[in-house]
């Protein structure tokens, strides 16, 4: 299931709007490989017209070509998905611009591939965040080591993001 928030900063309209989680549809099966006739591995209940069936959604979720194109290769190689995937938050923590990413893991000869997204501001690499689902203001912290970001918004630099509406289920 996954959960849809809308963030405003308190002091200007600098809004986004997220989705986080993992959708019904998002079966490892469905993500890396593309469709699938058995039940067992293809449980993902996205309708079939919906999606290219040719390919992995991997390439739809995935907001970077390179990040997708070498995930490919990779699964090519015999690397196989962790299970571990969902849409997430990044934060760049230089400008503070916040970024709707597929965080993704995948087993590979050489330990766990996960993906790397840059700021299409400053291009810094994006931190993986997390925050508190019940609280109207938002915190952000480290998805790492949970230690809280001072987050100021990169539209009037100001330190206040809240959710500007109730949460909502998209999946
Ligand atoms: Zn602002
Ligand atoms: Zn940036």
């Amino acid at each position: 299931m996954g959960y849809g928030f809308n963030f405003e900063c308190i002091s200007c309209d600098y809004k986004i709007r997220l989705f986080i989680g993992a959708g019904m549809r998002y079966s490892p099966q469905a993500v890396y490989y593309g469709f699938s006739d058995d039940p067992d591995k293809d449980w993902s209940v996205a309708p079939r017209d919906s999606r290219n069936l040719e390919m992995p959604m991997l390439f739809s979720l995935v907001d970077d070509e390179k990040v997708a194109d070498f995930a490919w290769k990779l699964i090519r190689q015999g690397a196989e998905p962790t299970g571990w995937h969902w849409l997430s938050l990044y934060v760049c923590s230089t400008c503070w611009r916040l970024y709707n990413r597929f965080f993704f893991q995948l087993t590979t000869d050489g330990g766990i591939f996960e993906p790397e997204y840059w700021c299409e501001h400053c291009a810094r690499l994006l931190e993986q965040t997390d925050f508190d689902f019940n609280a109207r203001e938002v915190q952000l912290v480290s998805m790492y080591d949970r230690h809280l970001l001072d987050w100021h918004c990169p539209q009037c630099g100001e330190g206040g993001l809240v959710q500007s509406s109730d949460r909502f289920v998209w999946n």
